[in-house]
């Protein structure tokens, strides 16, 4: 299993990166996972629009999901045989995207497929475990495993045992950091800080953990220190490009 990172950015996307969104392959299947604010061009840097098979979205919040536009526009755009992509979602987090265009056509290149969080399925090769995690709209925690190898992804998330749960034994913690050590106040229950997904890390037992979804102008290396000083493995901070062979 590879990840590429496309954009390991919080609330906007800053100068030459992107928000969220993460490529997952597996035995030729291209999972993308989270296609927030400026991932497309960051995609297409690397592949043709219709490579990918599947989207598998964590919550409905533009910067989870907001170019899967673009994305569809490409797909049909270039190539209006482009086969229709499959999209995996809570009910509701795709419906505000999906109708900010009156391109009639769009409305077919795209399927939909709602879930529950807390459901089991498969997308492709993949197994997906699927879990609600604290966030301010509903915000399914997923853990992705394929070849005997698992990356367990936060989504947003405030701190919880839950996601402590899901990634138990996990390969690759993937986790919204959005602030290094404390949360202010009024997000302190829907968002998280690099110290406490550090202890998170640690109590998972997961091997490796990625840093994401840092506020713009967040300085990475303070990010990593401060989940370092509880998670003593692998620490990296997700930007556009990084690759990791699981
Ligand atoms: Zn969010």
């Amino acid at each position: 299993m590879r990840l590429t990172v496309l954009g390991g950015a919080g609330g906007y996307p800053p100068a030459s990166g992107a928000c969220s969104g993460y490529l997952i392959e597996h035995d030729g299947f291209r999972l993308l996972v989270d296609p927030g604010y400026a991932i497309v061009p960051r995609l297409l840097e690397i592949l043709p629009p219709e490579a990918i098979d599947a989207v598998l979205v964590s919550h409905g919040h533009p910067d989870h999901v907001a170019d899967l536009n673009p994305l569809l526009r490409a797909r049909l755009m270039q190539n209006d045989e482009s086969p229709r992509l499959a999209a995996y979602a809570l009910p509701e987090a795709l419906t505000r995207v999906l109708a900010l265009d009156q391109i009639t056509a769009l409305e077919d290149a795209c399927e939909v497929h709602g879930f529950a969080a807390g459901d089991a399925f498969p997308i492709g090769p993949f197994a997906i475990e699927s879990r609600l995690l604290p966030h301010s709209i509903p915000n399914a925690g997923v853990r992705i495993s394929a070849g005997g190898a698992s990356i367990t992804y936060t989504g947003d998330a405030g701190p919880t045992d839950d996601l402590v749960a899901l990634a138990t034994g996990t390969d690759l913690l993937l986790a919204e950091a959005t602030y290094v050590e404390s949360v202010p106040s009024g997000n302190a229950s829907v968002l998280n800080s690099a110290l406490v997904v550090g202890h998170q890390a640690r109590w998972a037992g997961a091997a490796r953990l990625m840093l994401t979804h840092l506020l713009p102008g967040t300085d990475p290396d303070a990010s990593r220190a401060a989940a370092s000083r509880s998670f003593q493995d692998w620490i990296a901070v997700a930007t556009p490009g990084l690759t990791v062979e699981l």
